[in-house]
């Protein structure tokens, strides 16, 4: 394939752009370097690059893009938001009727504000636990990523009773001294830091089924476990679903799973592919956030019609019938493809699939935490990932991430994937 138009472009790109992205894992750092290849225009399950290549595409933009490019519904809808006015400054109807519509979906927001980010709605909802409990101190899971503010940039001490370590420039040792990092599916290193810091743990922030480290479900009981430790130790329960909601099921994995947090966080899939995060939970919770309460939330763009247009557009293609039946059917196909090239040419890998997202990992171990996660081989990702690129198959350039369907892949795109998976697993031990 020739990339020769995303190569000149990365080349200016980094002249204007730092490290010539807007999100560092969009960069090839992970995956051996080179130039990342630049999309021109999407539409379905495809997207052409700016040399004119076409990919099956199951990136998805890191998750929001569930119903495809340019889904007519949904450009529809941002069509409307153009033609009306993008931003008022305002209430408007549209964010009413979004917010009902999440509240249908997952019951345990009784009230909901909306943002512009995940980054913002998990920091919104740390802020409120914080302001709600009087408490400054969180528990999170190792490997998990919750956005980029500077809270949730601390990486794991040296065990359950140990502190965090600022896991970026910029994040000061006070921060870090907030956090505590233990290992996601095992609840004694979570009960031990309760023990040692519970009056002190405002909150305990969860990705309910892992996606930053592949997808990962939650052991049985697992959060059940963290719900009930941390309820006695009065702290509360922060579900972070900016993947996960609507990725599963018409609702959050809260929904799937049959837990419940305090909190939840929201994004991605949720704006239709248009920026967007969503905060919610509890009523007397809620009520601390400003104007009703002390705690401090605002946004310009906050709640803006074309976010909100898109948002319930997505959503409701998603209520259409047989779209997560469909999302799993092919899932399954691509998953027993995989499985079986990789038997066919002798390639150690374990496939965590939950309907229409799963991760391959280069590795033998069942994936049930970050460690696991890690011990999946990146130097055959990376060659993997390339061999795929070549046959038109775009994946997300890092071991840890997710593959994604849409509503619009069908099986011949499954089946030649599954072709393009054959051709490259044949190719790794060369
Ligand atoms: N939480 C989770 C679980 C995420 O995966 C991400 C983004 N990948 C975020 C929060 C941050 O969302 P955003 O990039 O929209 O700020």
């Amino acid at each position: 394939m020739d990339f020769t138009n995303s190569e000149k472009l990365y080349k200016e790109a980094l002249q204007h752009i730092v490290g010539g992205v807007n999100s560092p894992s969009r960069s090839y750092k992970a995956v051996g370097g080179g130039a990342p290849v630049a999309m021109e225009r999407g539409k379905g399950a495809y997207f052409w690059d700016v040399d004119g290549n076409r990919y099956i595409d199951y990136l998805a933009a890191y998750g929001p893009i569930i119903t495809g490019f340019a889904h007519p519904h949904i450009s529809a809808a941002i069509k409307k938001a153009a033609d009306n006015g993008v931003l008022f400054g305002t209430p408007t109807p549209y964010e009413v009727k979004f917010a009902k519509m999440l509240k249908e979906a997952i019951p345990s927001l009784d009230k909901v504000r909306f943002v512009n980010s995940g980054t913002e709605a998990v920091m919104t909802t740390i802020r409120v636990a914080r302001a709600y409990t009087g408490r400054d101190k969180i528990i999170k899971f190792e490997g998990c990523y919750h956005g980029h503010s500077d809270l949730v940039l601390v990486a794991a001490g040296s065990g359950p009773s140990q502190l965090g370590m600022p896991d970026s420039a910029g994040v000061t040792r006070a921060i870090a001294n907030e956090v505590i990092t233990v290992p996601y599916n095992d609840v004694e290193p979570f009960k031990q830091a309760l023990e040692k810091w519970g009056d002190e743990v405002a909150a305990v922030l969860v990705e309910p089924i892992v996606g930053n480290f592949g997808i990962v479900p939650p052991k049985p009981g697992f959060l059940e476990a963290i719900n009930e430790l941390a309820h006695k130790a009065g702290a509360l329960v922060i579900y972070d679903e900016v993947i996960t909601a609507f990725r599963f099921m018409y609702g959050g994995a809260q929904n799937l799973l049959g837990v419940t947090p305090d909190l939840t966080a929201m994004g991605k899939i949720i704006g239709g592919g248009l920026p967007i995060g969503a905060y919610g939970g509890r009523k007397d919770i809620m009520e601390e956030v400003a104007p009703l309460g002390p705690a401090y939330q605002a946004g310009t763009m906050a709640g803006n019609p074309a976010s909100m247009l898109a948002g319930i557009a997505c959503l409701e293609v998603l209520q259409e019938e047989g779209v997560y039946e469909k999302l799993d059917r092919l899932g399954a196909m691509l998953e027993k493809g995989i499985m079986e090239a990789a038997k066919k040419h002798g390639v150690t890998i374990t496939i965590n699939r939950l309907v229409g997202a799963f991760t391959v990992y280069f590795t033998d171990e069942k994936v049930e935490n970050y460690k696991q996660a890690e011990a999946s081989d990146g130097e055959m990702f990376a060659k993997f990932f390339k061999l795929m690129l070549n046959r038109g198959i775009n994946l997300a350039p890092s071991k840890y991430e997710a593959w994604f369907l849409t509503t619009e892949h069908t099986e011949e795109d499954a089946q030649e994937t599954i072709k393009a998976v054959d051709y490259a697993f044949s190719q790794l031990g060369k």
